[in-house]
């Protein structure tokens, strides 16, 4: 048997297969802070809007920003998920005036016994 034996048809070099796993696991965290910061950016909104805030816009801005850079970058990610994500926008919201203790700025906003109990 000799060290030259050709690789089986299909098969990679043991260097470009490593480098299509690094490559592959860059661009799994890529897509996994793309989607932790867009859950980030959705809570945002949500309170925002809840708090009729301002800035709501902007929130909503930088959302669909974040979506847009999934649908560019993983668009059977951002297919898969765009549906789901529009209908669960809205969830988590409160009406103005309500205390939500998962809301960060009726918490931040709450006096301290709201919170103890
Ligand atoms: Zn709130």
């Amino acid at each position: 048997m000799t060290t030259d034996t050709p690789a089986p048809t299909g098969a990679r070099p043991l260097d470009e297969a490593v480098t299509t796993t690094v490559a592959d696991l860059q661009r799994t965290r890529y897509l996994r802070r793309l989607l932790a910061t867009r859950e980030v950016l959705a809570k945002t909104y949500r309170e925002r809007f809840s708090h009729e805030l301002p800035d709501v816009l902007l929130a909503l801005d930088a959302l669909a920003a974040c979506e847009d850079a999934i649908e560019r970058e993983f668009p059977e990610v951002h297919a898969r998920l765009y549906s789901t994500w529009c209908v669960n926008l809205g969830e988590g919201a409160h009406e103005p005036g309500e205390y939500d203790p998962a809301c960060g700025i009726c918490r931040a906003r709450a006096p301290q016994h709201l919170d103890a109990a």
